[in-house]
């Protein structure tokens, strides 16, 4: 476990709780405490023994943990709240919104709520302030569909315009559900807030269908996605095995963590390849590798995570937001296997399923609703609380508070030492690295 301070996870506050929390009617069944969390409850970050031996309980390093406070920090007869979704979609993104409303007006009695219309260009007045009253009304059954009902976009926006706006909007609370980048841009905008000695709330639901950003557990719309892309391994499997010389490869989301490609994998468990970005591949190993896997089996079905290989292509530039654009793998990956079975005369039925677009915008399944609503309410607790700068996450089964610095500061990627790709090679009968066996050798 990496080396932390208590100093990294302390949450930032805007001042002093002193108004008496509106939330009622959910006392325990012993009818005594309700489930308020105690202001001095912590959540510890290693719990080994061997880190516990030799310190002394005070400054162990732990998260601030979410949920609802006895005392709070804004009056919800008083002030107004926006909600913006940035970068790519993902699928829960509406429950999200759905949550943080509903959380809000029917349990806080805030009714002054707003949406800003494409990510952070609906913040800024240049694009024409881009907002909508969102009431449970509008909210309704917004879950039922993909994508989010608010838009969303890329592109650098100038935090202090968007302060700016949250000014003359009056906002006092800003929730940003994004991703990595939505993240940082949300830590300028706190940034700008307290060089201005405002008083507003930022508060990140982070937002990653790679399952790429850290302190998380999975993220909202993970297991959605993944459950998505297993039937296209099934499309692509049932190609393989139908005509000779069958080979299913399918492409799947993940541009620096095969998470989606490993789980997508695990749960159909007929892969026989599956490459990431974490681990790198020698394609002119794996080629006669997977030619062989054909003669002796008749088939085979290879997962591609997306940004898996990339020293194979050239360098694409960026996007809007700045993110380097990635190649593509799996067509560069189609070609060569085409080209090798070719020329070593041996059969090939290629079947590519590259079902990305179709993964993000699904609705959330039961379980990603679930949590994106518990993720919503997490996050209303902490903003109402006072709290800012952070980001909503789990850690050890609990909704905890994590400070945005900490947040973008790493990436989640699958360990090729961790027991997760263990699983995936058992999976596959994959070798840990691909070698030219003595046949092919000889061969070429
Ligand atoms: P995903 O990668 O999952 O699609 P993301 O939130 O990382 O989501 P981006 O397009 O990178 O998507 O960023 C979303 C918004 O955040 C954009 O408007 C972008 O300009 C802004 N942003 C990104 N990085 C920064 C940064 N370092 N500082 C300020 N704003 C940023
Ligand atoms: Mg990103």
């Amino acid at each position: 476990m990496s080396a932390m301070d208590a100093a990294d996870l302390r949450i930032r506050t805007l001042g002093e709780c002193r108004i008496s929390s509106p939330l009622r009617g959910l006392v325990t069944r012993h009818g005594t405490t309700e489930h308020y969390v105690d202001e001095t409850d912590r959540v510890l970050f290693d719990d080994t023994v061997a880190m516990l031996a030799g310190r002394n309980g005070g400054d162990l390093p732990s998260f601030e943990p979410g949920g609802p406070r006895r005392h709070i920090y804004f009056d919800p007869s008083k002030i107004r709240v926006g909600i913006v979704t940035c970068g790519g979609l993902c699928p829960g993104l509406n429950d999200v919104i759905r949550g943080l409303v509903l959380e809000l007006t029917s349990h806080y009695g805030v009714s002054r709520i707003v949406g800003f219309r494409n990510g952070y260009r609906g913040l800024v007045a240049r694009h024409g302030h881009d907002v909508e009253e969102l009431t449970p009304a509008r909210v309704q059954h917004i879950n039922e569909h993909g994508g989010t009902v608010l838009g969303t976009s890329r592109g650098n926006q100038d935090p202090a315009e968007i302060v700016d706006c949250l000014d003359q909007l009056g906002i006092n609370i800003l929730f940003v559900i994004g991703g990595d980048g939505s993240m940082r841009g949300a830590q300028r905008i706190a940034r700008e807030i307290a060089d201005r000695d405002r008083r507003i709330a930022v508060v990140g639901v982070p937002k990653t269908i790679d399952n790429d950003i850290p302190w998380i557990g999975h993220s909202f719309g993970f297991q959605t996605a993944f459950g998505k892309a297993t039937e296209s391994i099934r499309a692509a499997h049932t190609e393989a095995t139908a005509q000779p010389g069958g080979v299913g490869l399918v492409q799947l989301m993940g541009r620096h963590s095969g998470f989606i490609a490993c789980y997508a994998a695990l749960a159909t468990n007929d892969a026989d390849y599956v490459l990431i970005p974490e681990v790198p591949v020698d394609v002119d190993a794996f080629l006669p590798h997977l030619r062989r896997r054909v003669r002796e089996r008749g088939h085979a079905l290879v997962v591609v995570a997306e940004g898996a290989g990339q020293n194979y292509l050239p360098a694409e530039g960026t996007d809007a937001s700045g993110n380097r654009s990635l190649g593509d793998f799996g067509i560069y990956l189609r070609r060569r296997i085409l080209d090798d079975f070719t020329a070593a005369g041996t059969e090939i039925n290629l079947k590519y399923i590259d079902p990305s677009y179709v993964i993000r915008s699904v609705p959330a399944n039961p379980y990603d609703s679930v949590y994106c609503l518990r993720l919503a309410q997490a996050a209303v607790h902490a903003a109402m609380a006072g709290r800012t700068e952070l980001v909503v996450g789990t850690w050890r089964n609990r909704f905890v508070h994590v400070p945005i610095p900490l947040a973008v500061a790493t990436r989640n990627q699958v360990d090729p030492d961790g027991d997760l790709w263990m699983s995936v090679r058992e999976a596959t009968g994959q070798p840990a690295s691909f070698t030219t066996p003595a046949t092919d050798r000889a061969a070429a």
